[in-house]
């Protein structure tokens, strides 16, 4: 993502995009592949873990949402990050199918949260590579998807938090080889699967039986869309075949689109008072009655330093809705040092078995952006952290479904037990 702005800046050529690929993609991975199991005890893994934040400030970019410049700005082959609205798909063909689409919870499509554009130039086959991230609204659904988050894939977890990775080499059927010229003059691709008419997101499989006109990625789209007013339409489209449907997507419920823009994120002195307040906080609790209570307030230490930190890093660039960083060792900021995953409860890539590693966050900021209201039912997470394969492999089907971790405010944690 980082590049995203060379390959959408005009002044680019490919080899100035390559410079700055070097500079930016580590391959030093293997240091980190220690065997860190589960018999390392709780406490020395996360001061470990604690320290590697401290030490070194990995670069981030942060991503920041805009509203977007043209009309034009977020087509698909300008291969944009976006946030709401409907994603811009990277293969307009092969697009994610059957229960992949659905919240595993009630079964309704998910909703697009964002995409995210983020080439790695280390292989041909991710010239152009994007990560979709879905989610059900239900704030419902989040709360029981807690739970299946932790459960291992043989278990089949229920998600309502999905992930697809799409990629394509420089050379392909859909996009020209040569970089956009991004002045509304670029041609879009000249196939693109025919999507829902109601969602306007996952692809149309099925047709309305009376006008043959209207389609639908699932029933409940198609119900919806009877509801609201095709039920009026269908028979002017079959009375009249040439009659144009009043608008191609129907719904009116996905989030409010917004461009994804970037920005490294700023550098400030963490030796001075941000570390002492971490350490202040830290060495606070000092009850000692039995272990329990001693890991209970270690925890609860743990958490009030890793809220410290996060407030501190996060406030340099209070409006980032997103971080991205893919960097050999990377980790995520979270909030909470409790209820992260270890290293065992990231799920291998389904599709080659190779290791997954941190790759991006999202915050709640963005919650604000979409408008979304801050009542007990409404939508809400700390942050939802997206591990992708490392090889970026390119085994089997077009969109690869990716793991999502994600972290809730702390008083929902509570009030699940
Ligand atoms: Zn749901
Ligand atoms: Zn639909
Ligand atoms: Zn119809
Ligand atoms: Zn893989």
């Amino acid at each position: 993502m980082s590049r995203q702005n060379d390959l959408t800046g005009d002044s680019t050529s490919v080899e100035n995009l390559r410079r700055t690929l070097r500079i930016t993609s580590l391959d030093d991975d293997e240091e980190d592949e220690s065997p860190v199991e589960n018999n390392t005890n709780q406490i020395t893994q996360l001061s470990e873990d604690d320290e590697e934040d401290e030490d070194d400030e990995m670069e981030v970019t942060l991503g920041l949402v805009e509203k977007p410049k043209h009309d034009w700005s977020l087509v698909p082959h300008l291969f944009p990050s976006k946030a709401g609205g409907f994603p811009a798909w990277l293969d307009p063909i092969n697009l994610p199918s059957g229960s992949s689409t659905v919240c595993a919870i009630c079964g309704d499509p998910l909703q697009f949260l964002l995409q995210v554009y983020a080439p790695l130039f280390e292989k041909k086959s991710t010239f152009h590579r994007t990560l979709f991230i879905f989610m059900c609204p239900s704030m419902k659904c989040l709360l029981q998807d807690q739970h299946e988050q932790w459960k291992r894939p043989s278990d089949s977890p229920s998600r309502s938090v999905k992930v697809f990775r799409c990629q394509l080499p420089r050379s392909n059927q859909f996009y020209s080889y040569e970089a956009p010229k991004r002045n509304g003059t670029d041609k879009p691709s000249e196939v693109k699967a025919i999507l829902c008419s109601w969602c306007g997101t996952w692809k149309g499989c099925s047709v309305c039986g009376s006008c043959k006109r209207a389609r639908y990625c699932s029933e409940k789209h198609q119900a919806s869309h009877w509801r609201i007013g095709h039920n009026i339409e269908c028979r002017k489209l079959a009375v009249d075949p040439q009659h144009t449907n009043s608008s191609s997507v129907a719904c009116n419920t996905v989030w409010p689109q917004f461009e994804i823009v970037n920005e490294d994120e700023p550098e400030v002195d963490t030796m001075s008072e941000n570390g002492d307040y971490a350490t202040a906080l830290a060495s606070a609790g000092h009850v000692d009655e039995g272990f329990n209570s001693l890991l209970d307030s270690f925890e609860a230490d743990a958490d009030k330093k890793s809220w410290a930190t996060f407030q501190e890093r996060v406030s340099r660039v209070p409006e980032q809705v997103l971080r991205y960083c893919r960097s050999a060792g990377a980790t995520p900021l979270w909030p909470m040092s409790s209820g992260r995953p270890s290293k065992t409860d990231v799920p291998k890539c389904n599709y080659c078995g190779g290791p997954r590693s941190f790759e991006l966050q999202i915050l709640p900021q963005l919650l604000y952006y979409f408008g979304v209201q801050n009542d007990v039912n409404s939508l809400d997470w700390s942050t939802i952290v997206i591990y992708t394969c490392e090889a970026s492999c390119d085994e089997s089907i077009a969109y690869k479904e990716e793991f999502a971790w994600v972290q809730l405010p702390s008083q929902s944690t509570t009030t699940l037990g």
